[in-house]
């Protein structure tokens, strides 16, 4: 009988996944939750596979592992040190680069940079949730030259436009959403509120005049910020995001910049779900296709263009 994994114990974790192939077992229900289906003939019929958790078309006699067409395709190294990893990001609020989880798990920095990559492009936000109510946005500068720095860190800060929901009592922040963008022009600007801000919600921005032209389409409302006192949940949610950037990763580059804001805000927006964010991720990566090394190189020249 399939469980869902909930919770943040190890122990308990260790006991549900202690072998490769507990994980795989894992990975084979929500891959084939719906049955099997060739991704080559489109066939439902399977033929007997001696193979465990490979599933053989009648049709086409095509293979398919529970790992192929997935995030989980041509790891480097083994499914259960894939989800030991991913049970720390879920489950730890700050996560760690990827040289730590290299050294914990002896497994090639490169290698596990990948992964990482491949993770936070699983945590790419489904833009089905767009935020409702009372919205603020901002735009702000993250990362570049550390006071004092000099060489690999000596790169330029990157621009990031931020919208945040807040909670019924406008004391926290419900959900929250940053993109980086190359400059603040409307047609920037535009971007986050198409994908992230409902029509419905009341916005409010500072006096910049790149907003102006989204009036008709959103209902924005315009004030001069003070020095933090009237945006002060935005603020504290830009110290935060800062924060997590600079004692984790110390530097990124604008090209990647993108996959850690996902990064940031997935988890942001699950703290409240914690206990089934592990099952919600490991969803995730089954269900996205296969990323490879070439097509991170590639989003970063989109992101340039
Ligand atoms: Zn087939």
């Amino acid at each position: 009988m399939f469980e869902e994994f909930k919770g943040q114990n190890l122990m308990d974790f260790m006991n549900v996944f202690p072998t490769d192939e507990s994980c795989k077992e894992y990975l084979a229900h929500y891959k084939w939750k719906n049955g099997f289906k060739c991704p080559k003939c489109g066939c439902t019929e399977e033929h007997h596979s001696k193979k465990p958790f490979v599933k053989r078309c009648k049709n086409c006699l095509h293979q398919e592992s529970v790992t192929s067409g997935t995030l989980f395709h041509k790891l480097k190294f083994s499914i259960q040190k894939a989800f030991f990893i991913l049970f720390e990001i879920s489950t730890t609020t700050k996560s760690a680069s990827s040289e730590v989880y290299a050294k914990k798990y002896g497994i090639n920095h490169n290698t596990a940079w990948l992964f990482g990559q491949k993770v936070r492009n699983a945590m790419n936000s489904s833009l089905q949730h767009p935020l409702k109510g009372k919205v603020e946005v901002d735009e702000t500068l993250i990362g570049g030259k550390e006071p004092g720095k000099q060489g690999r860190g000596a790169e330029k800060k990157t621009l990031v436009v931020i919208a945040i929901e807040k909670n019924k009592d406008e004391n926290g922040i419900k959900r929250a959403y940053a993109q980086v963008i190359k400059n603040s022009s409307s047609t920037q600007l535009s971007k986050i509120f198409q994908e992230h801000v409902d029509k419905s919600a009341e916005v409010k921005t500072d006096k910049w005049t790149g907003y102006i032209p989204l009036m008709e389409k959103w209902d924005i409302e315009m004030e001069k910020s003070v020095a933090g006192k009237n945006f002060e949940l935005m603020h504290r949610f830009i110290q935060g995001l800062k924060s997590w950037i600079r004692g984790i990763y110390h530097h990124i580059s604008s090209e990647h910049m993108q996959k850690y804001l996902d990064e940031y805000c997935y988890r942001f927006n699950r703290s409240i779900f914690k206990e089934t964010i592990f099952d919600k991720l490991i969803q995730r990566l089954i269900l996205h296709e296969p990323i490879y090394l070439k097509d991170i190189k590639l989003c970063q020249t989109n992101l340039n263009r």
